[in-house]
């Protein structure tokens, strides 16, 4: 048997959910990529199996089985559907505030229907002149009697309009910077909420991604995150978790294309023999697999660490390089598959030309390739690498 850093339990968990990917979900893919509809009939597959649970503890009526195995699963789907593996890695995204900040009461009132995938939800922090810069954001929350109004607005917000409940960003101090910033969960029957547009994209098409308005949205005082304030570190913090669900959407991106690409080559022939037996192919698909398993390895030390409890500057780091290195790898990886076949890699009736659509989004959400940068750079300044030092001065 091959070597996995997985244990039994993990790797039985992952076949049973390679086998739902490549019998059930495989099959939608290039449907829900042409229709732009959303798959709400994966969501009920992923609901009948538990896929949702799979980020839960089991006092939520979770799986209880831990981030390493949750990242596993959406690499899993995402080889076959990126749209689809999105679905687990928002509803992680989405739940984090919650399970990072939210009270006891808060967390019994809604985690549960987020691990069963009855509700949806949604993370809303970008707004139309705030992306990378998120403490531009304009949107404000006032405290009123028993609850909070909002006014304002959110760009780009995936499950937009599927979801049921949107952890939301807004300014309580709008002088105070990101130290004004406070975070809510906002149910999406709130009064004065409204989705206001759609986008259409260039890839992940089944997903939605849209405009939130707030016009004197009310959400009742017990919706805050923690203290007015702490929403900035809480949105950081949620980002360092969830970042590398994205990083596993687009490992599955990468190792989608490269074994499709790999069996293509096997069959096509060109000047007498199989392009597998070509040098210039087998060092593309030499590089490939190689590339996917050094993306791999960063993946999953990072949910080891967070699966051993550790926190802080280190993780933030280790998130980051697994975004960065899978997501460039994504869009590189799917691009030499194209490449690998020829003509018919441009041709929708073969899945690379959407798996090469689908790749670039997972290098500009959840912080662009260059954010990733300035992350890891920022750490790497803070620590102290004093052996450099050692006999200057
Ligand atoms: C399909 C889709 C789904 C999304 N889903 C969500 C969601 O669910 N929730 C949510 O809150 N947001 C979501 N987003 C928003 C996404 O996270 C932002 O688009 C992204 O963070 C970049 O922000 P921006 O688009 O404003 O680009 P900008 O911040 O304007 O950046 C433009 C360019 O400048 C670069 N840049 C910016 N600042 C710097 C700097 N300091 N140094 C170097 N380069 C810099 C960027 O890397 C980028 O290349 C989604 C976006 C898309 C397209």
């Amino acid at each position: 048997m091959a070597y996995d850093v997985l244990t039994e339990e993990q790797r039985e968990i992952r076949e049973l959910v390679r086998s739902l990917a490549r019998e059930r979900v495989a099959q939608r893919a290039a449907e829900i990529d042409a229709s732009h509809e959303f798959p709400w009939d994966i969501v009920e597959l992923f609901r009948e199996h538990d896929l949702f649970g799979l980020f839960f503890g089991e006092e939520w009526g979770g799986t209880g089985t831990g981030t390493l195995l949750g990242l596993v699963a959406i690499e899993e789907v995402s080889k076959v559907c990126a749209t689809s593996g999105l679905l687990l890695a928002v509803q992680e995204l989405g739940s984090l505030g919650l399970k990072l900040g939210g009270t006891q009461e808060q967390q019994e009132r809604y985690l549960p229907r987020l691990a069963s995938g009855e509700w949806l939800c949604a993370y809303a922090l970008t707004e139309a002149g705030s992306g990378s810069d998120s403490a531009a954001m304009r949107t404000t929350a006032r405290r009123d009697g028993d609850g909070y109004v909002l006014d304002g607005s959110k760009r780009f917000i995936t499950n937009a309009g599927v979801a049921s409940l949107y952890t939301v960003f807004a300014k309580t101090d709008p002088g105070a910077g990101h130290a004004g910033i406070s975070a809510f969960v906002v149910e999406s029957d709130a009064p004065g909420f409204e989705v206001t547009r759609l986008e259409p994209k260039m890839g992940i098409s089944g997903s939605t991604t849209g405009e939130l308005a707030f016009d004197a949205c009310r959400t009742p005082a017990g919706n805050l995150l923690g203290a007015e304030g702490e929403g900035f570190k809480l949105a950081m913090r949620i980002l360092d978790r969830s970042r590398p669900g994205i990083a596993a959407q687009a490992l599955g991106i990468a190792q989608g294309a490269t074994d499709y690409a790999l069996e293509y080559a096997r069959e096509r022939v060109t000047m007498g023999k199989p392009i597998a037996e070509h040098q210039l192919i087998q060092a593309k698909l030499a590089d490939m697999e190689t590339e996917c398993e050094a993306a791999r390895g960063l993946l999953y030390r990072f949910g080891q660490m967070v699966d051993a409890g550790i926190d802080g500057p280190e993780l933030t780091k280790a998130s980051a390089q697994a975004k960065l290195k899978c997501g460039d790898l994504a869009m590189w990886a799917t691009t030499e598959a194209v490449q690998i076949l020829g003509g018919y890699g441009y041709i929708k009736e073969y899945p690379v030309e959407r798996m090469m659509r689908d790749a670039k989004i997972t290098q500009i959400y959840e912080g662009t390739q260059e954010v990733q940068r300035l992350v890891i750079a920022r750490e790497m300044l803070r620590e102290t690498r004093a052996f450099l030092l050692a006999g200057v001065g």
